[in-house]
């Protein structure tokens, strides 16, 4: 008998899991139809041993406090400040734009003064920011929203910023300073040895019992749960019954090179002549030295995996549809960035499961969940130890199949 059954091993299941049974004593089972932890936020040595993000660039940033000191305790840090370079009209300037980026796109020479002069001179009168267009070009005017954002995000998205809430072109700035770092979060840093690791250490507990490669529709009638936790895709959940939720998807395509440096910057976004959105090169995240590096591409895609919700009022009105039967349900809880279709980072998806925990522990004992148990289930549980021995390289084994 389970307590919980997890769906999902990615931030929000995970953190659920240790909360729920280091701090509560709760027996959980976590499930990932993956061959591995750690989401979408997953990282691996590859073949040439360098540490690689499997499904892109993940850097870690957070305003606050108690989630940088929550995952501090499985992970040490290592301090990093993210930049990035943009390649447009030939050149490689800082985004988000600030003063060296029209600087150096025009032959230039502001100072900040000259520059804000600039960017009111330039900037389009917008009523009401609504959309995407109107958060740039409100700020940087048209030239510059055309340079950097509308290709951009066309690729991106596949549809115009007219189209995307204005949250999603508001991730980035406009800076009238040199300040070239692409967060400006008081705490920017990296898990010193991998997220991964740091998943492991936080799955670390004789409580928590582990199945990979296991859709939890698998185990439908073979274990016994009081509550379940479910950080899939909403819809997909309910069978899809109001439509399909748009998804925005990615191929990733990673290289290895034989040189010890790629490009000059962790990532350089390309917003126009190319297919693929940005190119990242690891090792200046990770810090790792190497003789090799190893980069990946991402090139948009509608269908496959889904990684990114899209931020516009249709897409809003039909997860609601769907949050009100997830609300109907007792002993069910969706929590993260698919389950409530949010385009959250992995601190804000941390911080949705630390409020979720304390919701949880306030809450008393619900009835159980009846059903049947099956030897079925020690299958998947020695599927998840042979996975995860190839995946770790040996490393700690962090589950106790009872
Ligand atoms: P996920 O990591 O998606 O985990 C959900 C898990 O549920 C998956 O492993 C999936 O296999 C499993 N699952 C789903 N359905 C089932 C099922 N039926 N049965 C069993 N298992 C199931 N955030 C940042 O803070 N900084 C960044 O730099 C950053 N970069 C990103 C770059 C990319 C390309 C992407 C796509 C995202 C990025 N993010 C970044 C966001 C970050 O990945 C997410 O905020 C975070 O990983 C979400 O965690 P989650 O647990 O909600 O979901
Ligand atoms: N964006 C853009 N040009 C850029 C960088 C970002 O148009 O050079 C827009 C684009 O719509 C992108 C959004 O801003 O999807 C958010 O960018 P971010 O780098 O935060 O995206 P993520 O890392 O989440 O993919």
């Amino acid at each position: 008998m389970y307590d919980y059954l997890i769906v999902g091993a990615g931030f929000a299941g995970s953190v659920l899991a240790e909360r729920l049974a280091s701090q509560l004593g709760k027996r959980v089972l976590l499930v990932d139809r993956r061959n591995h932890i750690g989401g979408n936020a997953f990282d691996h040595y590859n073949d040439d041993g360098i540490l690689v993000h499997k499904y892109g660039p993940h850097i870690f940033h957070t305003n606050s406090l108690e989630v940088f000191e929550y995952l501090g305790q499985f992970t040490a840090w290592r301090p990093y400040e993210h930049r990035v370079q943009a390649s447009v009209d030939g050149q490689l300037v800082p985004i988000p734009i600030n003063l060296d980026t029209i600087n150096k796109l025009y032959g230039l020479n502001f100072d900040s003064f000259g520059i804000e002069e600039f960017f009111k001179k330039v900037a389009v009168e917008v009523p009401q920011v609504r959309t995407s267009e109107d958060v740039v070009i409100s700020k940087v005017g048209r030239e510059l929203y055309e340079k950097f954002f509308k290709n951009y995000t066309k690729k991106q998205w596949g549809m115009d910023p007219s189209e995307l809430d204005a949250s999603v072109a508001a991730r980035i700035p406009a800076r009238t300073n040199r300040d070239d770092r692409y967060f400006t979060d008081t705490y920017q840093a990296m898990p010193l040895f991998g997220y991964t690791r740091m998943f492991e250490r936080m799955l670390d507990h004789p409580n928590i019992h582990i199945l990979l490669n296991t859709d939890y529709r698998e185990l439908e009638g073979e274990i016994n749960y009081r509550e379940m936790i479910y950080t899939g895709p909403i819809d997909e959940f309910f069978d899809f019954c109001y439509g399909k939720l748009p998804y925005r998807s990615l191929e990733f395509k990673h290289e290895t090179h034989g040189i010890p440096v790629f490009q000059p910057a962790s990532v350089v976004n390309y917003p126009n002549e190319q297919l693929y959105t940005r190119i990242t090169e690891f090792k200046y995240l990770t810090g790792q030295e190497h003789p090799k590096t190893s980069i990946v591409y991402e090139f948009p895609l509608s269908e496959g995996d889904p990684y990114y919700p899209v931020p516009k009022p249709e897409n809003k009105e039909l997860y609601e549809k769907y949050k009100a039967l997830a609300d109907a349900m007792p002993n069910m809880h969706f929590v993260g960035r698919l389950a409530t279709y949010r385009y959250y980072n992995m601190d804000q998806v941390t911080a949705q499961a630390l409020t979720m925990f304390k919701k949880l522990s306030g809450e008393k004992r619900e009835q159980p969940v009846q059903v049947r148990t099956d030897p079925a289930t020690q299958k998947h549980i020695h599927s998840f130890e042979m996975a995860h021995k190839m995946h770790s390289n040996g490393h700690t084994v962090i589950t106790r199949p009872s």
